[in-house]
C-alpha cells in the first residue's frame, strides 16, 4: 500500500537553546531547513515516519549545518545551500533568483540572496497561492534580525527590505527564538505602539506555555518590527534621545545610518 500523502506540513524541531529546525513534510517525505543538530531531525522524521528527500541551508553557521553529515549518512540526499557562503556539503549551489523543485516534495521555492548576518546568506521563499512561506536563517528574526557578522549595515537593510516587500501573509520561518527579548528592545526604542504592545502580550502567553512565537508573518514583522521601521518618526526620535543619531538627524532621515543605529544598539541593549 503507498502511504498517503498530505498536504505540505511545516513541523517545528526545537534544537540547542533556542535553535528551530524546520521540517517541510508531506505526510511521507520530508526536506530539513538548517539542521543545526542531526538527533533531534533523526527523531522527528522516526516518529512521524518520514523519509528525508532534500537539505536546504541558509547559511554556514555551525547551528544551522551542524547536522548534515551525520543525515548524509542516513539519507543520501542533495543538499541546496547558497553558492557563496563557503559550505562544503552543498550539492546544489544557489544564488538570487533560482527556483528549487525540493527532491520528494511538492514544493518549489525561489531564492532570495539575503547579505548582512553572512556574506552569502540566502532566503527561501514559497509563493504557492495561499501557502506563503519564508525560510529565512539569521537574517529577519520576530521582532528582530541577525548580527551583522559580516556584512554591511547597507547589506542588512537591503536584505531586509526585500523580506519586507514579500505578501503581508507570508509566514516567517525564522531559526532562532529570540522574539521576547526582541521585543523588549523594540518596546523601548517605540513605547507608544499599540501593534507593538498586542504582540508583546500575545508572544508572552506562548511563551508562558512555552509554545514557539514562530512563524510570524510579514504584515505583523511590519507593523513591529524596529528594524522594518527604522525612519519611523517615533523611532529616529528615541535614536536621537538616546544619542545615538546627531541632533536633527530626525528631520533628514537617512534609513541606513538610522538602520546601523538600530542595530549597533540593540548589540549593547
Ligand atoms: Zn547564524
Ligand atoms: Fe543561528
Amino acid at each position: 500500500m503507498t502511504p498517503l500523502r498530505a498536504e505540505l506540513a511545516v513541523l517545528t524541531v526545537p534544537a540547542f537553546q533556542d535553535n528551530y529546525l524546520w521540517l517541510i513534510h508531506d505526510g511521507v517525505n520530508a526536506a530539513v531547513v538548517d539542521p543545526g543538530d542531526a538527533e533531534p531531525i533523526l527523531a522527528a522524521l522516526r516518529t512521524h515516519g518520514l523519509t528525508l528527500t532534500a537539505i536546504l541551508l541558509t547559511h554556514h553557521h555551525a547551528d544551522h549545518i551542524g547536522g548534515v553529515p551525520r543525515l548524509l549518512q542516513a539519507y543520501q540526499v542533495p543538499v541546496f545551500g547558497p553558492r557563496n557562503d563557503g559550505i562544503g556539503a552543498v550539492t546544489h549551489p544557489l544564488g538570487e533568483g533560482d527556483r528549487v523543485a525540493v527532491p520528494g516534495l511538492e514544493l518549489a521555492c525561489t531564492v532570495l540572496d539575503v547579505p548582512g548576518h553572512t556574506l552569502g546568506h540566502i532566503a527561501y521563499v514559497r509563493e504557492t497561492p495561499g501557502e506563503h512561506w519564508l525560510f529565512c536563517g539569521d537574517t529577519l528574526f520576530g521582532a528582530g534580525c541577525g548580527r551583522l557578522f559580516e556584512g554591511t549595515p547597507a547589506q542588512m537593510k537591503s536584505s531586509l527590505d526585500k523580506l519586507a516587500a514579500l505578501p503581508d501573509d507570508t509566514l516567517v520561518y525564522c531559526a532562532h527564538e529570540y522574539t521576547l527579548s526582541n521585543l523588549r528592545f523594540a518596546q523601548a526604542v517605540e513605547p507608544a505602539n499599540k501593534a507593538l504592545q498586542m504582540r508583546v502580550e500575545n508572544d508572552s502567553k506562548l511563551r508562558g506555555t512555552h509554545l514557539p512565537t514562530v512563524p510570524s508573518n510579514i504584515a505583523i514583522e511590519k507593523a513591529t518590527n524596529p528594524f522594518l521601521r527604522a525612519t519611523e518618526p517615533a523611532i529616529l526620535a528615541s535614536l536621537v534621545a538616546a544619542g545615538r543619531l546627531p541632533a536633527g538627524a530626525d528631520a533628514a532621515p537617512d534609513a541606513v545610518s538610522a538602520f546601523a543605529a538600530l542595530r549597533e544598539w540593540k548589540n549593547v541593549f
